[in-house]
């Protein structure tokens, strides 16, 4: 229901929790974030509002003051995260079914809004292929084909970067029918936010040495008011210092420049 992604030089995991508390208008059963830390990624997702994941991310930086989970203490380094709140469409608004969900080796996580219609098609696919599925959504399938894609672009010798997200990101939205915007992170790429959109919103808020993405401008207008509308069927890569738009087939796009003036 609510999508926040930042990439930037400040810890993410704060930027992240506010960006989501902004969209709390909106309406949502579970929220989760992921944030890469480490050459790891720290994900956290409950069922119910965002003061309970914010315990349990509160109590993880307790156990380990030094550790990612530390972030909203000004503490953790992680300077790219992803966060989400979810109205369930797909399986029960439970701590399983929330997102981010993740490929198998946990080092991709993937966050959605929308309906992927084709999911069972996909997921008995996946599930052929040796695939374990461990929640009830339509939105896994996109995680595991995901992992799977960067898996296979890196066995094809493409090396590792943030153009490696976005073109693993093609190859899933090709798959994907119905409306979906997705946002995801890979631990072995820190630095970079990948998003896609169909008959769903995704916008960017163009920062200063950061760079936001979100399915609603009131997650960043705190930080920034120059932003970008993708248009349908879009791919967005971002990092701390670049914004790149292509289509679904890797052309280059561009989405629409706005600027926000109304008072938030
Ligand atoms: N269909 C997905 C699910 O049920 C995403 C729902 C949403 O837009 O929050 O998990």
């Amino acid at each position: 229901c609510g999508i926040v992604g930042y990439a930037g030089a400040r810890p993410a995991l704060g930027i992240v929790l506010d960006g989501l508390r902004r969209l709390e208008y909106r309406g949502y059963d579970s929220a989760g974030v992921a944030v890469a830390c480490d050459g790891q990624l720290l994900t956290e997702k409950k069922a119910g509002k965002l003061a309970n994941l914010e315990k349990v991310l509160s109590e993880r930086a307790a156990e380990d003051p030094d550790g990612c989970a530390a972030s909203p203490l000004g503490i953790g380094d992680g300077t790219t995260g992803i966060g989400h709140t979810r109205w369930a469409t797909h399986g029960g608004p439970t701590d399983r079914n929330a997102h981010p969900h993740l490929s198998p080796d946990g080092r991709v996580a993937v966050i959605h809004n929308g309906i992927i219609e084709n999911f069972a098609k996909l997921r008995t696919e996946l599930e052929d292929d040796g695939v374990t599925f461990v929640s009830d959504t339509d939105t896994e399938c996109a995680a595991h084909l995901l992992g799977k894609a960067l898996a296979e672009l890196r066995a094809a010798g493409q090396p590792d970067g943030p153009h490696l997200l976005s073109a693993a990101m093609q190859v899933v939205c090709q798959r994907l029918e119905g409306a979906f915007t997705l946002l995801a992170v890979d631990a072995a790429i820190p630095g970079a936010v990948v998003g896609a959109r169909r008959n769903s919103p995704l916008v960017v808020g163009r920062g200063d040495g950061e760079n936001y993405l979100a399915s609603d401008v009131a997650a960043f207008i705190e930080h920034t008011r120059d932003a970008v509308e993708l248009g349908q069927d879009q791919i967005v890569l971002i990092t701390a210092d670049f914004i790149e738009i292509t289509d679904f087939a890797g052309q280059p796009a561009s989405g629409k420049d706005f600027h926000i003036d109304w008072d938030s």
